[in-house]
């Protein structure tokens, strides 16, 4: 209702900048599948569309929606899906012979030289084509008149800092390939497996184009500080402040009772909009520290203020006896995940000037 995420452009922008410091003449994807990580697919694309080179999807479905909505960068749909709606502009990701086959004959009817790029499962399982299965696909490829084999990637599945023999193995498969390929199909080719924590810790794996999300909208995946700066807010307002009595409840469960007279703020915003829920799991040590030492969840006038009692579905009761704080006023809510937050929340965007 009156709650909405202010997606700070300008910040994306830097982070954008900071990691292509470090990437150098590597080419920027841009990831913004699963809406930019919250922010909002097409709004947030078209604002850093010439500050990036790609943009990276999920989905056949994405990726259209991208097009449609007037970006002209190359767009990736980074699963092994595609249908016929693949056009010019729309760079599949195949990662089998039949697959190959299907884009060769689409394209082939469409009209144009269609690009793609060849996934390789290097350990993570999820995608991919085998390595040994490497020689076939280029033979099979080399018959194909219609499409062109412009890049070839793999994914990290964990990251170097936490898991480096892992990432190194899965790493040296893919230099395996890279070399491989160059052996037996003589293009050029863009080669690339570094997301945002591969990327900042692991500088080797850069090569070609990274594909970056998290650094991209501030939420660290490294230990490294390359000053990334926060990208949005979640904000709302006051609806109201009334007065309790010493000795009262307030809101649900009987579980707040005053222990002296207080000013309470109606905050509009609740477990509906996503207050409250969090994305990872709390280890049972921190959930008792927590319960002792609870982490201030709202701002109003750069204070920290306390909830009451059990949030509601639309609203949040908080107390503002030390603050006097006004209807309308503007509410900072600390969420510990943008995801957690409901799509239909509206994002405002403050744009570069
Ligand atoms: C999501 C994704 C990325 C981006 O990862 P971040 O950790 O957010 O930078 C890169 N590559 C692929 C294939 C992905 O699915």
């Amino acid at each position: 209702m009156n709650s909405f995420v202010e997606v700070n452009v300008p910040n994306v922008i830097h982070n954008i900048q900071s990691v292509r410091k470090l990437s150098g003449d590597a080419l920027f994807m841009a990831i913004v599948k699963s809406n930019a990580y919250g922010l909002g697919m097409v709004e947030l694309s078209l604002q850093i569309q010439s500050f990036v080179d790609r943009f990276g999807v999920n989905s056949m479905d994405e990726a259209i929606q991208l097009i449609h909505s007037g970006i002209t960068k190359p767009v990736h749909i980074l699963s092994p899906y595609f249908d016929d709606r693949v056009r010019e502009g729309i760079i599949p990701t195949i990662d089998n012979i039949a697959d190959l086959h299907r884009y060769d004959s689409i394209c082939e009817n469409k009209r144009y030289e269609g690009r793609f790029h060849l996934k390789i499962n290097t350990g993570m399982n999820r995608f991919g084509l085998e390595i040994e299965q490497l020689d076939d696909f280029i033979e099979a490829l080399q018959r194909c008149d219609h499409i062109t084999m412009e890049g070839v990637f793999s994914h990290f599945g964990s990251t170097y800092g936490n898991h480096r023999s892992f990432t190194k193995k899965q790493w040296d498969k893919f230099m395996f390939c890279k070399k491989r390929i160059s052996m037996i199909y003589n293009q050029p080719m863009i080669f690339h497996i570094a997301n945002s924590a591969a990327c900042i810790d692991f500088p080797q794996s850069r090569l070609d184009m990274v594909r970056i999300g998290n650094a991209m909208y501030g939420f660290l995946s490294s230990k490294a500080n390359i000053g990334l700066l926060p990208t949005f807010l979640v904000k709302t307002s006051v609806m109201s402040v009334r007065f309790v009595n010493k000795g009262e409840y307030v809101g649900y469960g009987c579980t707040f009772k005053a222990k002296q007279n207080m000013w309470i703020a109606v905050i509009a915003f609740g477990v509906y909009d996503g207050f409250g829920l969090t994305r990872t799991r709390k280890s049972f040590l921190r959930e008792i520290y927590l319960r002792f030492f609870p982490r201030p969840k709202l701002l109003i006038q750069k204070q920290h203020i306390k909830t009451l009692g059990n949030p509601s579905m639309t609203y949040i009761l908080a107390d503002v006896t030390s603050i006097n704080a006004k209807p309308g006023e503007e509410v900072i809510l600390k969420v510990d995940s943008i995801l957690s937050l409901k799509e239909t929340i509206k994002r405002k965007y403050v744009i570069p000037t």
